[in-house]
């Protein structure tokens, strides 16, 4: 008979992120579900690793743990420790708000896909759109466990692929498509105030403006209802620029 399958759910909307519950349900007939994710909120924490402090994993209830890190620790602690006896497949999210473009280079999601990816997992990210502040997570866990029955059966080698799905109910999502990131533009306003003090303090608000609506990537793809299928790369070099800076002269 064959073995059980192992899926590891990480996040970086943390433990009340409330994509959780409905990745973590839906996953749950494919096989042995565990979750390991930041105690806190940490979207927007990139890859960042945690080297300079202890990590505490707390148990929160049967297949959850949250840790005091982020969420690339999220996923090394995962594969390396916890399910060191084999990991089938990791899924991160599903994220409130979507990864799209440009944001895959901020996103913890992404990062925590892409470490499980590192170290040699299939992995995928999925990110749900919001309507007026509100996430319907319905169609994304439904698509999430389509991925993860398609990932299960392999290729053996790693793969990384991010997912978004539109702001629609489950019925007015007209399908998916493959394609290539987009466009993201943010407004470059950083907020200066002052603090009771009299010290100036700066917000970053990186409000989301508009996309680029390019045929072929997932802005465009999520604007017209689909949800966007995107494998990414864990070697971020221009090869197309290779030869025009080897010919340089420093
Ligand atoms: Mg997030």
């Amino acid at each position: 008979m064959a073995r059980e399958k192992r899926i590891l759910v990480v996040n970086d909307d943390g433990l009340h992120g409330e994509g959780l519950a409905p990745l973590r349900e839906a996953l749950a007939p494919l096989g042995k579900v565990t979750a390991i994710v930041p105690e806190r909120e940490r979207s927007a924490a990139s890859h960042c690793l945690t080297l300079h402090k202890p990590l505490r994993l707390k148990p929160h209830g049967p297949g959850l743990y949250a840790i005091n890190g982020t969420p690339a620790d999220c996923a090394r602690i995962g594969v390396l420790h916890l399910m060191r006896s084999g990991v089938d497949l990791v899924v991160s999210g599903i994220n409130r708000g979507h990864n799209m473009g440009s944001d895959v280079i901020y996103s913890g999601t992404v990062a925590a896909a892409s470490e499980a990816a590192m170290l040699g997992v299939p992995a995928v990210a999925v990110s749900q759109g919001l309507k007026g502040g509100k996430g319907d997570y319905r169609a994304a866990a439904a698509f999430a466990v389509r991925v993860a029955q398609r990932l299960l059966k392999g290729p053996k080698r790693p793969v990384l692929l991010n997912v978004n799905v539109p702001a629609l109910p489950p019925e007015s999502v007209k399908g998916w498509k493959t394609v290539r990131l987009g466009e993201r533009l943010y407004d470059q306003n950083v907020a200066v105030r002052r603090d009771p003090r009299g010290d100036h303090y700066f917000w970053m608000a990186g409000r989301w403006v508009r996309g680029r609506d390019l045929p072929g990537t997932d802005i465009s793809a999520v604007r017209a209802g689909y949800i966007s299928v995107t494998p990414l790369a864990l070697d971020p070099t221009d090869v197309a620029a290779l030869p025009k800076v080897a010919a340089w002269r420093f």
